[in-house]
């Protein structure tokens, strides 16, 4: 067995640096933690590059990842439309459209001419 081995073994010690058994099995736990890590990370969904859980801007790409609470400024997931940690509704694109309907509605309104009455 051994005797047949020999040649293999010389020649991945040729071909590669030697490397203790210690270094590597330290090593690969290192690159399982590592990768591990990597697969907990949410990808971001302009670029799909990993982003870290906390962030509010893809620095790569700039997309929003995460929006915060108006009233207690927590994390929020963007499809959220309450914040989980006070209850505070999050100001959605439908009341969005809609404030601005009045607004323009407002602006309407105020702009009929007031002279004429005088
Ligand atoms: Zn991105
Ligand atoms: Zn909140």
């Amino acid at each position: 067995m051994a005797v047949l081995n020999l040649p293999g073994v010389l020649v991945y010690l040729i071909l590669r640096p030697p490397r203790t058994l210690e270094e590597e099995y330290q090593r690969t736990l290192e690159e399982e933690a590592l990768l591990q890590a990597l697969e907990d990370l949410p990808l971001c969904p302009g670029c799909e590059r990993r982003v870290k859980e906390d962030w509010q801007i893809c620095p790569n790409c700039h997309t929003k990842l995460k929006k915060t609470c108006h009233n207690c400024s927590k994390l929020m997931e963007l499809p959220w439309n309450i914040c989980p940690y006070c209850g505070t509704p999050a100001p959605g694109m439908r009341l969005e459209a809609t404030s601005l309907d009045d607004a323009l509605k407002g602006i309407k309104v105020t702009e009929e001419p007031e002279g004429s009455n005088n």
